[in-house]
């Protein structure tokens, strides 16, 4: 058995966070408004803070983004560089008759025209919302008519691909834009080529006057436990991504930062666009899809200091072997973060050992724009727990009494709901076409998550499990995660996807569906050898009855496992919104 923390680092004076008691004591939202220094006027909008208060000054020529194309070639681009062609993307987009409020969707794959589209319309105070590359014809419809989009940036491939069929059920969007390389050689009826637009426009630019208050962003969810809903997100988000750039992911202004999130979601856009530009680092941007190898040569090569990826991609690097990655040196890599998931403490553990460093979870929702919950650089880490509420952010373990009301529970250990106070800056405004569901996360100034966890007594705080997926069996609610991570303990297992499987006498019974890592073989010996193992490890109360062996698991393309569909498909019921399902699974 492993111990249960492991120590922090000996070596933190440098980090933004040492002292967390202080550091929430003394926070105060107005300094970090006053950090980000705004428009006149007092006006705030997300591209300004990013991008020209840096072109302004002294990091007009540092790197913004550093662009690792598909195929080997590279592409650099300074704060100052990115700042004039977002002004070109933003006058325009205005030429176009495009303005404040207007819906931009943009449809690419990990490119630097993405990165300017959405900062180019963010400038004209367009309310932008990026989708993931990979999505049909379906999920982009859907998308794009209940964000009533006007104008979609997107490459030709793609739109010949996915969108021209689809565009007479597409009524409001007036415009489609063609970006990238491919667009200047074709052209598409109906779509003008946006290059030939950009190259007219002027480099000076009006940022749109915003307020911290105006709708900037749409994003939707993952999806995980139904259809995807669309949260609306707002300007002064950007506090919030900027404080938690330096508190959850230590960002400091000379690092290479890697989120490895696609800015189709929430955190590709707030951590791999927002943050590391308002902090005027360098980003490393990748434009393939996940390759263990290829991986681990952009840690090194890049000389990347700061990670943020998903435990979906620890989870596959452990599983291509730890042999890969001791052909490669991390010693420029100071820090690493998860988000998106449960953090098996076995993947914590890996880092450690593997990579030099623990890994570092933490939790947020697209609903709450931007980190809440973190385990941050200067902190003993207790492998399995999400870490401490950041500062600016108070989080409680409630739960539901009869007749509706509800009861903060101050005892340690105790399952409930996460509960947030509202009130931070990067909280969604809505969902869009969607107010009583909104209204429902709310009670009094408490908005609920949705997720259920607890807090111990030093105050770290544990995921149980989604409220929707979590287990009733003889009268013990099991959350799956615990059962996951103690599988994951077994050589064999490279993931595992639990649920309850209804049963007449227990209520559900735990049934497990396992991937093994390669090497292994499904066979009845190795499916008794893991019940066995998780007996020993949860108990017979809480240990899976039944194991199943999956070549893979089901997930979203935001990497998350979808245990309603293991369930659905268990039980033979309808399988549900499969829109963000990936492919394969
Ligand atoms: P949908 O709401 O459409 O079902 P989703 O909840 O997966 O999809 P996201 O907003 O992308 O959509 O994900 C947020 C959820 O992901 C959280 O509510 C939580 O359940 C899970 N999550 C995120 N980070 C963590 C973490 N560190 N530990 C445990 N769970 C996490
Ligand atoms: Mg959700």
């Amino acid at each position: 058995m492993r111990p249960t923390r492991i120590a922090k680092p000996k070596q933190h004076v440098a980090a933004w966070l040492g002292d967390w008691n202080r550091a929430r004591q003394e926070f105060d939202w107005d300094q970090v408004r006053r950090e980000l220094a705004a428009l006149p006027g007092g006006a705030f909008n997300i591209a300004y803070a990013a991008l020209d208060r840096h072109a302004g000054g002294a990091r007009a020529d540092h790197v913004a983004l550093r662009w690792l194309g598909r195929f080997g070639n590279e592409r650099t681009v300074s704060y100052a560089e990115l700042a004039r062609q977002t002004n070109r993307c933003a006058n325009a987009l205005r030429e176009l008759g495009l303005a404040k409020g207007d819906r931009v969707f943009v449809l690419a794959a990990r490119i630097p025209e993405l990165y300017i589209a959405v900062l180019g319309a963010l400038k004209i105070g367009a309310v932008v919302s990026p989708l993931f590359s990979a999505f049909g014809p379906e999920p982009i419809a859907t998308r794009v008519n209940l964000g009533l989009g006007k104008a979609l940036i997107t490459t030709a491939s793609l739109y010949q691909r996915k969108v021209e069929k689809i565009r007479p059920t597409l009524a409001t969007l007036a415009h489609v834009l063609l970006i990238g390389e491919d667009s200047r050689t074709v052209s598409v009826p109906g779509t003008q080529d946006f290059a030939t637009l950009l190259a007219r426009a002027s480099e000076q630019c009006a940022v749109e006057p915003t307020s911290t208050e105006d709708m900037a962003l749409l994003h939707f969810t993952s999806g995980t436990t139904g259809t995807p809903k669309g949260a609306i997100h707002v300007h002064g988000a950007a506090l919030m991504h900027y404080m938690t750039g330096k508190y959850a992911l230590d960002l400091h202004a000379d690092d290479i930062f890697w989120c490895t999130a696609d800015p189709g979601w929430v955190t590709g856009t707030s951590y791999g666009i927002i943050a590391p530009m308002l902090h005027g680092v360098t980003s490393i941007v990748d434009e393939a899809e996940f390759d263990a190898e290829r991986w681990y040569r952009i840690l090194q090569d890049q000389r990347v200091n700061v990670w943020y990826t998903a435990p979906t991609a620890i989870r596959m690097l452990m599983k291509a072997g730890d042999e890969l990655p001791k052909r490669y040196r991390f010693d420029a890599l100071r820090f690493i973060a998860s988000v998106g998931e449960p953090l098996n403490p076995e993947a914590v553990w890996w880092g450690n050992d593997v990579l030099g460093l623990p890994i570092h979870d933490n939790w947020w929702q697209t609903e709450t724009g931007g980190i809440m919950i973190a385990n941050y650089p200067a902190m003993d880490i207790k492998p399995g727990s999400m870490g401490k509420p950041l500062p600016g952010v108070e989080a409680f373990i409630v739960k539901h009494k009869n007749g509706g009301e509800l009861e903060i529970i101050d005892q340690p250990e105790v399952e409930g709901e996460l509960a947030l106070r509202s009130g931070w800056p990067s909280m969604f405004r809505g969902y869009l076409n969607q107010e009583e569901r909104y209204k429902k996360c709310f009670a009094g100034d408490l908005y609920l998550t949705g997720d259920l966890a607890k807090r111990d007594a030093e105050g770290y705080l544990w995921f149980v499990g989604r409220a929707d997926d979590v287990i009733k069996s003889a009268g013990h609610l099991i959350g799956p995660f615990e059962v996951e991570s103690a599988l994951m303990e077994h050589p064999a297992v490279a993931e595992s996807g639990v649920i309850g499987k209804p049963d007449p006498m227990v209520g559900e019974v735990v049934k497990a569906f396992v991937s093994l890592k390669p090497g292994h073989e499904p066979s009845e010996a190795l499916k008794l050898e893991l019940l066995g193992h998780a007996r020993k490890r949860l108990g017979a109360a809480v240990a899976p009855k039944e194991i199943a062996f999956l070549a893979v698991l089901p997930r979203t393309r935001s990497g998350k496992i979808m245990r309603r569909l293991l369930k659905a498909r268990e039980l033979g019921l309808p399988e549900g919104d499969l829109s963000t399902l990936e492919a394969g699974a």
